[in-house]
């Protein structure tokens, strides 16, 4: 196996204490839910996603969230070793990454840094041209609320209609009682 980078004892702030990224990692393994690698990795991301910068600890979902991306993909030639692995949220590593091809965007022997900066672009990129595509169905869907109200065949995208809603609720209340 490759030696890994050394963590360099970077001071990070938790609870009001100064801890080293070192010290963080060792408390994350010590409770048992952590594998070594896991901890250095999100310790050294300061576990945000490195991409988009969500912070995974943040909520419920963005833990959920969590992954880890070969920063150039293995079908590219990319490694396992830690240099070569971002923290990232799902939707980043799966949803906007999943085509990124480091070769027509950077030079042969790009840093990590620079690798990393060249992803957050690219997403950047598709993040806008997802969020206009977004905004036309938006102005599509809620285009004058009125004339939805009256009309009975209405197109709802996200569920059944509030009547369909309410039976389905009453039967799982039955079966889950
Ligand atoms: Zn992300």
């Amino acid at each position: 196996m490759a030696s890994l980078p050394r963590l360099m004892p970077t001071v990070i702030f938790s609870r009001g204490t100064v801890l080293t990224r070192d010290a963080i990692v060792e408390q994350l393994v010590a409770t048992g839910d952590w594998g070594e690698r896991d901890a250095r990795i999100s310790a050294r991301a300061n576990f945000k996603c490195e991409y988009c910068d969500l912070d995974l600890l943040g909520s419920v979902r963005a833990y959920k969230e969590w992954n880890k991306d070969h920063i150039v993909p293995r079908s590219a030639g990319g490694s396992d070793s830690e240099d070569n692995i971002a923290l990232a949220c799902r939707i980043c590593n799966f949803s906007l990454k999943n085509r990124w091809n480091p070769e027509p965007r950077c030079k042969p022997g790009a840093s990590r840094e620079e690798l990393i900066a060249a992803v957050r672009n690219y997403i950047r990129g598709k993040t806008t041209a997802i969020l206009k595509q977004v905004q036309g169905f938006r102005e599509i869907a809620f285009r004058d609320s009125t004339e939805s109200k009256q009309g009975s065949s209405t197109f709802r995208p996200f569920g059944p209609p509030p009547d369909a809603a309410k039976a389905t609720r009453l039967k799982h209340s039955v079966i889950c009682r």
